[in-house]
């Protein structure tokens, strides 16, 4: 989804969010595996307003596992509960649900205590585009619903979507947020990852950051994918070599921007393995 994010837009984005917050239990807040830092909006503890939070780490099919692991520790608060899930093939969806009832079971027994029945959890997912939304509503329901965005100067009526089991209800519109696209590596490790647009960095930038991160954290990974006995230390030349094992080459030099697209088609789809572009580590929160 291409959504130009103006300041009117991110005014106009948390007030739906703010809105909707009075509506619902817990804030079920979606993530990219792979980049969770970078996929999540700046402001989010801010505009959820200390609501209890589950943290979903979607897309970990496609992640490094012992990073994933890592991310589930460090972003563990009392408040906030952290679950690995893979929406596309229903993956971690019950520990999903175990989640956000622990994140409500406190409130939950003060309610039976006093003989009230307190009902299914009332959630919201919110997240960056293409983090998995839709995907996760449609999964969670099973079964196929339109999901859409907010639409200014549309007016619908919000409905509950029941879950398979029950246990709990979701807004059939999800929160869209904003990245932070004031950090310049937050855009390489989002567009690297395929969760925005080529168009808005340059598209030799972006292959030329994926080669670099892939040979510092994947070596192994890359070299086997591509026949490479080692590894060149400079991005430039390493991307050089990637287009010329794969015939990119035209009167004699490397086509440059068909080896580009070729490693970040294949780092998008997964053809050199499960890969990490973040971790706890990098931004002091191990
Ligand atoms: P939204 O913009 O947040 O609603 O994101 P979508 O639900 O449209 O998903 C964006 C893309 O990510 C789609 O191509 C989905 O098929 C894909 N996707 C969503 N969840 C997963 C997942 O857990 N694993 C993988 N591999 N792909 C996923």
């Amino acid at each position: 989804m291409a959504i130009q994010w103006f300041p009117g837009h991110m005014a106009k984005a948390r007030r739906q969010v703010t809105e909707k917050l009075k509506l619902i239990d817990v804030v079920i807040e979606l993530v990219d595996a792979r980049v969770p830092q970078s996929s999540r909006n700046p402001m989010v503890d801010e505009i959820t307003e200390g609501k209890p939070r589950l943290i979903v780490l979607n897309k970990a099919d496609m992640a490094d596992p012992v990073v994933t692991d890592a991310w589930l520790r460090a972003l563990k608060r009392d408040d906030v509960e952290v679950v690995a899930v893979d929406a596309k093939h229903s993956k971690g969806l019950k520990q999903l649900m175990s989640g956000a009832e622990k994140l409500m079971q406190e409130k939950h027994d003060r309610m039976r205590e006093k003989g009230r029945n307190p009902g299914p959890i009332r959630a919201l997912i919110i997240g960056i585009p293409n983090v998995g939304k839709s995907t996760l509503i449609n999964r969670l329901a099973g079964r196929n619903i339109a999901v859409t965005g907010d639409r200014p100067g549309v007016t619908k009526r919000q409905q509950w979507i029941k879950m398979k089991g029950g246990e709990m209800e979701l807004l059939d519109t999800p929160g869209i947020l904003w990245p932070k696209f004031e950090d310049q590596m937050v855009g390489y490790r989002l567009a690297a990852t395929g969760a925005i647009k080529d168009d808005i960095l340059n598209l030799d930038d972006i292959a030329l950051y994926a080669t670099r991160e892939l040979s510092a954290r994947y070596p192994e990974q890359l070299k086997e994918r591509f026949k490479i006995d080692q590894l060149p230390e400079d991005a430039v030349e390493l991307l050089e070599l990637i287009g010329k094992k794969r015939g990119l080459v035209s009167g004699g030099y490397v086509d440059f921007e068909k080896a580009s697209e070729l490693l970040l088609n294949e780092l998008r789809h997964e053809k050199i393995g499960r890969v990490s572009l973040e971790t706890p580590a990098d931004h002091d929160m191990a």
